[in-house]
Parts: C-alpha cells; structure tokens; sequence
C-alpha cells in the first residue's frame, strides 16, 4: 500500500484543513448571500425584477452601440457591434451547451464589462493595447467571430448553438449591471471551488460588489479538483531557480515549507519556503496550477509532490460552472447574477 506522508503533516492540520473547516461553517459568508449547499432556498428572496427607471431609458439611448477591439495577432482594431461581439464573446467563454440562463448572465456579465472598459478607456486605449480599450484576448475578455466559431467546432456548431447564443443576448439586449448607479466590472472566470474569492486578494483592490460568496453547484466541471504531479526534485529545483534564498532541499522539506496565511475563502495567500515568503497567486503561477487553492502531499518513499488543486481561474465574481449548476438547478439569470454580484441592479 502506498505510504503517503503528507507534508507537514501537524501543519497541514492544524493550520490548513483546520481553519478551513473553520472558516467554512463559522464565519465565512455574510448571511445575506449565504445560499444553503443543499439547494437554493428562493423563499426567503425578493423576486428578481428588472428595474426599467426612466433614468435607465436615457441611459440606454446613451448606450455604447460599437465596440472597438484590438487584435494582437494582425495588430489590428475591430469595430464591433456591440451586441454582434457579445455574440462572440459568450460563445468564446461559455460552453453552449450551457443552460441558456448561465449564457443569458455571461451575456450580461460580458456586455458590462464591454461597456465598462469602453467608458474607462474611451480617449488612450487599455495600458496595454493602447490601440483600443478591449482586446480579442483573455486578458481583456474572449472573442470568436462565428467564421473562427465554425473553424474550431465544425460547420454544424452554426446550426446546433448560434440561435441559442443568438436568444441569449438578444434576450437580453442593453442590460446591464450597476452598483449604486454606476456600471460595474463584473469579473468572472470558469470554476470557483465552492466558494468566490474577495477581488482584494487577487487584485489589491476592494470592491463591494466583488465579495466572496459560496458557490455550489460546480461538481460537473472538469476543473472542480485537479492534480499536478512532479518528482521532489522537480519542486526543489523551481523553488531553488526562482527563489535562491529558499535553501529548500529534499532533505529539510518538512521544515522549509510553512503556511503563512489564508484567504477567507480557503485559498493560499502566502506561503514561506525557508525565510523566503511568496504570494500564493505567484506560487500558482509558478507551477501552472489552476487556482491559489491548493494542498501539498509528498510522498517521501517514492519521491513524488502531488499538489491538489480545487477551482480554476482566479475565482472573483461568477463562476461560469457554478451559474450553469445554478440554471440546471431552477435559477434564472437574475438570481445568478444577483448571487455572483453583491448587491447590484440589473437593469
Ligand atoms: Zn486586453
């Protein structure tokens, strides 16, 4: 039988699955977005309504209508209609098969943050694409054309999905999402863990509406849990290339590795190795791995680092699994929205 000995087996357990344990049936989420893990309570819910203000009318005759997009790859710019490129960019970051409810909220979620890019970076373009304020890319948001669509999937993906995404936005035309009056950047990545991460542990920056909530529902994601493996020595050597001071060999393993800090959520915020402290987004960076919540087991006897993995992506905002999970669970794309997004208006 395979001997496992988890490293640091005392820390692991007491400052590890301890906390987390802790966190997650104490204190973790604020009651007013708990959602039980059993299934949804919508009884105790205002019913999602959107909100059509006269002051939302003018703003809607104000609306961007056309986006401007950056291509890196032909170093050009792309004029857009707006919800043409939604169209796209739901197709590009959404499965289709997807509840049409989960792609009516990433329709939302991406023309709002379209929009909000647009409006921030109207004059000199995004730092980095000075060219224009959004890129075809995942460091702004995805976007296909449906000739590329038909390219990556098949001729018959067309007749399959594109009315289906074509409802989604459509359906949805001009919504966007607000807190307090002003349009959001409503952040959202593939699978949370089962649980969203504060934006102010990933991007130094607090935003009310970016809170950590529960997520259930994800279990059907292929990303739910992964394991990276790789020999002791492979560990020992990338921690040794990137931090010398680290001093970290196989034999003192035990003692150089030490857990300094958690997020609320149960993902790593800083871990030491030896004197040296590093960010867990870093440490995930490092080794590839698909979000910061992770566990380290090492099995001594066979000289092998598993490093478990729960989530992908950066877990701020909605999780694309956990909303379809919520869609196939009876929700529409209100509640989903109104869940992922602390106390926005949709209108
Ligand atoms: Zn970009």
């Amino acid at each position: 039988m395979r001997r496992l000995v988890i490293y640091l087996f005392s820390v692991l357990i007491i400052t590890i699955i301890m906390p987390t344990v802790i966190v997650k049936t104490i204190n973790f989420v604020p009651r007013e977005n708990a959602v039980s893990g059993e299934g949804f309570d919508n009884n105790n819910r205002e019913p999602a309504k959107i909100i059509i203000s006269d002051q939302a009318k003018n703003n809607r005759k104000n609306l961007i209508d056309t986006i401007r997009v950056y291509n890196p790859y032909n170093d050009k710019v792309l004029e857009l209609d707006l919800e043409e490129y939604i169209k796209g960019v739901v197709s590009a970051e959404m499965p289709a098969e997807f509840h049409i409810e989960a792609l009516k909220a990433q329709a939302i979620a991406a023309r709002t943050y379209a929009v909000s890019r647009s409006i921030k970076y109207d004059q000199e373009g995004h730092p980095d694409h000075k060219k224009a304020p959004l890129c075809i890319g995942v460091h702004c948001q995805a976007y296909l054309s449906l000739d590329e669509l038909k390219k990556i999937h098949g001729e018959e993906w067309e007749e399959k999905y594109w009315s289906k995404i074509s409802e989604a936005v459509e359906s949805t035309k001009g919504i966007l999402i607000y807190y307090q009056g002003q349009i959001i950047e409503p952040l959202y990545h593939s699978t949370s863990g089962g649980m969203t991460e504060d934006v102010v542990n990933v991007y130094s920056q607090d935003l009310p509406y970016l809170k950590s909530v529960i997520s259930p529902f994800e279990e059907e994601s292929p990303k739910f849990k992964s394991i990276t493996t790789m020999t002791g020595d492979e560990f020992v050597n990338k921690i040794s290339e990137n931090y010398s001071n680290a001093a970290i060999t196989l034999e003192n393993f035990y003692e150089k590795i030490k857990l300094i800090e958690k997020t609320n959520s149960g993902r790593i915020k800083k871990i030491a190795i030896g004197n040296v402290i590093i960010d867990g987004t870093k440490f995930r960076e490092l080794f590839g791995l698909n979000s910061t919540n992770f566990i380290i087991a090492y099995d001594k006897d066979l000289n092998i680092i598993d490093i478990t993995t729960y989530g992908y992506g950066h877990g701020v905002g909605m999780s694309q699994w956990g909303a379809n999970g919520m869609a196939n669970k009876g929700s529409n794309y209100l509640e989903i929205l109104e869940h992922y997004y602390s106390g926005v208006e949709i209108r």
